[in-house]
């Protein structure tokens, strides 16, 4: 088989980790065609926005020494992962020239305290060129002929959205096909850099945060591969978070679909963008745990069949979240009050979660990120003052969303029922409700207090900590 294997931060955190990474490649790469990419050890993307802040307010020594924790960890890694000192050699010179890169735009950074979006990505870009090396020198250390390529050297080519990438599938296809193709095509392994793509002009491009899984996808759809696995700390995706949910299940399947809604609400953040590339060709996902390798895990796929008797497969708890309400009876039969009103929002630059109005029409909710919520308030308020009919603007900020998801809700009655009947007998009041035309994801908000009952009371409505045991 021809496979994508995607290893997250907490895989290749350290040393020790990175050699436990390449001997699972070692692993599957007997009998199978394999490629490789890698996130930033642990949590080195978050160091390195840390450093883009301390270079934009000028701070030159808060600035050299994480320069110099990184270089520290990196080599630390490299030392404890690869033991042929010919290979350890070609490793670091690689390492070298990331840091002095790195280095150079740090300093001139902080001299100028200015960052360019084009600048911001050289930096962030580093921690996937520090990391993927020495998987690569690891490979080469335990008898894997293998071949470093950061994403652009790969073929990913992107806009020059900095920041927030889009590849272009177009070209990419191509040559990623071309350019991997060769390499595999002589026995090696590919090692690509997650995260990171390059504009037609060369320049250093990211994805936005989380976008190793994208880089995986993005491969996987170009070299028509079988499989793209994607390794974390977690067993795979589930029917709860089991600090919530004690009794939570590993799901073994489930639907492009359903793993996409359950990306945007779930507690482990998958790139939202992760699965388009997949999708359209049917490639199937699986999740699994880089440190129980013999798990299962989940796998997402077109038309997963396990399951078939179970509507609702995941209860996801959304924190931080607030309500904001609009009142207004002039808005009543007013085409367009809906749009000025979300334009004001997102103008704002808020992001809105949930929408609901009623059919009096005379008030709209919606839910939106508690840290961002003050600034769609005070737009709203504004906008107040202009003609629209808009009377008030309230806002509840002591809430929390539960998304409850799954695509046997499509055409099923009564599920809303179950949802809310499990919901009221918990004693819990519902402050909010929304259903997506999809049909494969009810969202209600309760007060923050009341979300953790709320998710188990639906959890056993819906019998999912019996999943896989009958
Ligand atoms: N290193 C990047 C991040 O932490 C990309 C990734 O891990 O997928 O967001
Ligand atoms: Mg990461």
């Amino acid at each position: 088989m021809k496979i994508v294997m995607k290893f997250g931060g907490t895989s290749v955190a350290d040393g020790k980790r990175i050699r436990h990474v390449a001997s699972l490649a070692a692993r599957f790469s007997r009998g199978n065609q394999l490629v490789v990419v890698c996130s930033a050890m642990g949590d080195v993307t978050d160091q390195l926005i840390s450093l883009t802040e301390d270079a934009r307010s000028g701070s030159e020594k808060a600035v050299e020494a994480r320069l110099a924790a990184i270089r520290e960890s990196h080599l630390a890694a490299l030392k404890e992962a690869v033991k042929s000192p010919e290979v350890a050699a070609k490793v670091r010179r690689k390492l070298t020239e990331t840091l002095a890169q790195l280095g150079q735009l740090a300093r001139g950074s902080t001299i100028l305290r200015e960052l360019t979006p084009r600048s911001r990505d050289g930096i962030l870009s580093s921690g996937e060129r520090l990391s993927n090396p020495i998987v690569w020198g690891a490979l080469l250390d335990q008898g894997v002929d293998s071949v470093y390529l950061t994403g652009g050297e790969c073929g990913i080519m992107t806009d020059d959205n900095f920041g927030d990438a889009a590849p272009l599938m177009e070209v990419t296809g191509y040559q990623v096909k071309e350019n991997l193709g060769r390499i595999m095509g002589e026995g090696k392994t590919p090692v690509v850099t997650g995260y990171i793509g390059a504009t037609q002009g060369g320049e250093m491009t990211t994805f936005g945060r989380g976008g190793s899984d994208l880089t995986a996808t993005v491969i996987a759809s170009s070299i028509g591969a079988d499989e793209v696995w994607i390794w974390s700390d977690v067993d795979g995706l589930m029917t709860a978070d089991p600090k919530t949910v004690p009794d939570a299940r590993v799901l073994s399947e489930v639907s492009y679909a359903e793993a996409g809604e359950m990306a945007v609400f779930g507690a482990k953040a998958l790139h939202p963008r992760t699965l388009e590339p997949v999708a359209e060709k049917g490639i199937p996902v699986r999740f699994r745990n880089t440190f129980k390798p013999d798990h299962p895990g989940t796998v997402v796929r077109r038309d997963p069949k396990a399951y078939a008797k179970n509507i609702v497969k995941s209860v996801a708890l959304v924190k931080g979240v607030a309500i904001i309400t609009l009142t207004g009876a002039s808005m009543v039969g007013r085409p367009g009050s809906a749009a000025r009103i979300f334009d004001v929002v997102a103008k704002s630059g808020t992001n809105i979660l949930m929408i609901s109005q009623s059919v009096s029409e005379s008030n709209i909710s919606m839910v939106v990120n508690r840290s961002t919520m003050h600034r769609a308030v005070n737009a709203l308020e504004l906008m107040m003052l202009g003609p629209g009919g808009l009377k008030q603007v309230n806002y509840e900020d002591d809430v929390s969303a539960v998304a409850v998801v799954g695509g046997g809700m499509r055409g099923a009655k009564g599920i809303a029922a179950r949802v809310f009947g499990a919901v009221a007998a918990s004693g819990i009041n519902v402050r909010m409700i929304a259903q997506g035309s999809s049909e494969q994801n009810i969202s209600f908000v309760v007060h923050e207090g009341d979300a953790k009952d709320a998710v188990r009371a639906v959890h056993r409505a819906f019998h999912l900590e019996k999943l896989n045991s009958s």
